[in-house]
């Protein structure tokens, strides 16, 4: 195989490799955009968790105050049973501070039941709120992953289409050059790189004029002598105008 085509088959491996490594990348890529709105739902999340456990908490303090209710009317009651009962006015003196103290013990417990009932109504309405938040979010993101999903099926196919015959490609180079190609692949990113006005523009040093000389020629393959890289000149590849 002459160097021509030895050139021309190394270059069309190279634009299968680096359209594979931009999908690649595209693919990797993906997910991350996906972060924002994970993020902002496992805050709402957070938030919502610490208003359930405020409304659990202000019922179990609501529960405790109807229990003291209970209690302090059950006290009344016996209170004003022993007022009845009284016989002497020291008795009655007796029982009727009882009674007045357990009258003013019950309206200030009916007073914060009423201060706790209304704490409640409010936090449970912004929980319920959140949670529709929270809803709304989760439906935004099973979108977005769908979407994303689409995406990445859809690239991974174009991979497998931009692939095919690269095997081909692959076998019409020595293999010598073809792991010199690898090699470069991996360590530098891209293998092949060509010389425009005496430079190489895979690291942009002026090749010496010799080597620009030998390449016009296409006597050899020839790597730059700084990034190491296989160098040519299009003017090479591109057949010279019929003469008119
Ligand atoms: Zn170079």
């Amino acid at each position: 195989m002459n160097l021509k085509e030895q050139l021309v088959a190394l270059l069309e491996l190279q634009t299968i490799d680096s359209k594979v490594k931009e999908l690649d990348s595209t693919i990797r890529a993906l997910p991350g955009r996906l972060d924002g709105i994970r993020r902002d739902l496992a805050k709402l999340e957070g938030l919502v968790g610490a208003e359930r456990q405020r409304v659990t908490e202000t019922q179990t303090w609501r529960k405790q105050q109807e229990e003291q209710l209970q209690r302090d009317q059950d006290a009344m009651r016996m209170a004003k049973s022993k007022l009845s009962g009284t016989r002497t006015g020291k008795e009655y003196n007796a029982a009727t501070r009882e009674v007045d103290y357990k009258k003013k013990a019950i309206s200030e417990r009916e007073a914060e039941l009423k201060k706790v009932t209304e704490v409640l109504a409010t936090t449970t309405s912004q929980a319920g709120a959140h949670d529709k938040d929270v809803d709304d979010l989760k439906t935004h993101l099973a979108t977005e992953e769908a979407a994303v999903n689409e995406k990445i099926a859809a690239l991974q196919t174009e991979i497998t289409e931009v692939t095919v015959g690269r095997g081909a490609v692959r076998a019409r180079v020595e293999p010598a050059w073809l792991k010199t190609y690898d090699t470069l692949t991996s360590k530098r990113g891209y293998a092949v790189a060509p010389v425009i006005k005496g430079s190489c523009q895979g690291c942009h040093m002026k090749l010496p004029p010799q080597l620009n000389n030998i390449l016009a020629r296409m006597e050899s393959l020839e790597v730059c002598p700084r990034c190491g890289r296989i160098v040519y000149r299009q003017d090479t590849l591109t057949p010279a105008e019929p003469a008119t």
